[in-house]
């Protein structure tokens, strides 16, 4: 943008000189200094810009494309070695654009016909730039998309690849985010040489609504992990009551075997669980379910306020 008001200001200047030169010729000095004053050399317009953009776009192709152009204007074709012969350039007026078989569509003139413009130049990166900074950072697609309903830049892939991957601020959002460090495993995780369901957590999940003869009842799921390898066992509960979780408990244990130890959720988890759920584990008699797993040899460790559930089931 600053390139074209540069060129639009030098354009200006230069209009303006020759303005004067034509006048001094003709010996009128008196209109000269009345219009050198006027409030339309001080500020520039749309279309000043829009020459100034014509006469950027015609002094680079002439630089790039020399051959080509000097071949177009006596109406002869661009030769085989070129490498915008695929293209079928047209000359129209002082610009090269793309030609093809699209005369007769309906599409817009800059889309049906396109300015070409070099690989690699500097005008190049900077109308690319200018379009991507237009758009917001937004994606490649979208990028390519716009360039090409004015412009056909030769290996327009390439280019707009590499200005994405040194831009600064599309590599700030594009960047990967931080990440916290895991805390270490719990021995019961890392144990070995203990067989399956040594050491297990314990959860509930559900109500799920089953069909008992006419009627229908709610039951739980009662789910197993076995902390070293992983495993799951799954067990259904009759109610939220005390007597239903020993229960369960006791088939679990006919199954699998001995436990040393089991971790139990201790609620926090239950948080967002439905008030069935949470009114229910408030009628838990903790002492009696202690009492029952020390019978078994189980330690039953209640209280785990500060481990994190993810470190315990590996999960998140
Ligand atoms: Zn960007």
């Amino acid at each position: 943008m600053s390139l074209k008001r540069s060129v639009a200001w030098i354009l200006k200047v230069r209009k303006e000189l020759l303005k004067r030169f034509n006048k001094k010729k003709q010996d009128d000095r008196v209109t000269l200094v009345k219009e050198s004053g006027s409030k339309d050399c001080n500020r520039l317009s749309l279309q000043d810009l829009k020459d100034a953009e014509h006469s950027i776009l015609v002094f680079v192709q002439r630089h790039e494309f020399t051959d080509e152009i000097s071949t177009l204007s006596t109406n002869q074709t661009v030769k085989a070695t070129s490498n915008i012969r695929k293209l079928d350039p047209v000359l129209d007026g002082d610009l090269l654009r793309v030609g093809g078989r699209l005369i007769e569509s309906k599409m817009p003139e800059n889309c049906k016909h396109p300015i070409i413009l070099p690989k690699g130049h500097h005008v190049s990166k900077l109308i690319l730039r200018q379009i991507h900074i237009d758009l917001q950072h937004s994606g490649r697609n979208h990028l390519l998309a716009r360039i090409r309903e004015n412009y056909w830049l030769i290996n327009v892939p390439s280019a707009v690849r590499k200005l994405i991957s040194k831009c600064v601020v599309c590599r700030r959002l594009s960047a990967p985010v931080g990440e916290q460090k895991m805390a270490h495993l719990p021995p019961d995780r890392i144990t070995p040489d203990k067989p399956p369901f040594s050491r297990v957590g314990v959860d509930y999940f559900g109500p799920f609504e089953v069909k008992q003869r006419r009627c229908r009842t709610k039951r739980y799921g009662v789910i197993f992990t076995c902390l070293s390898n992983r495993a799951i066992h799954l067990e259904v509960a009759v109610s939220l009551d005390t007597s239903s979780y020993i229960n369960v408990l006791r088939r679990f244990i006919a199954r699998r075997g001995q436990v040393e130890k089991i971790r139990p959720d201790n609620g926090p988890n239950f948080i967002g669980a439905k008030c069935e759920l949470k009114s229910a584990l408030s009628e838990w008699n903790l002492n009696q379910i202690e009492n029952a797993m020390l019978q078994k040899k189980i330690d039953w460790q209640f209280n785990l306020w500060r481990v994190r559930i993810s470190e315990v089931y590996g999960r998140g």
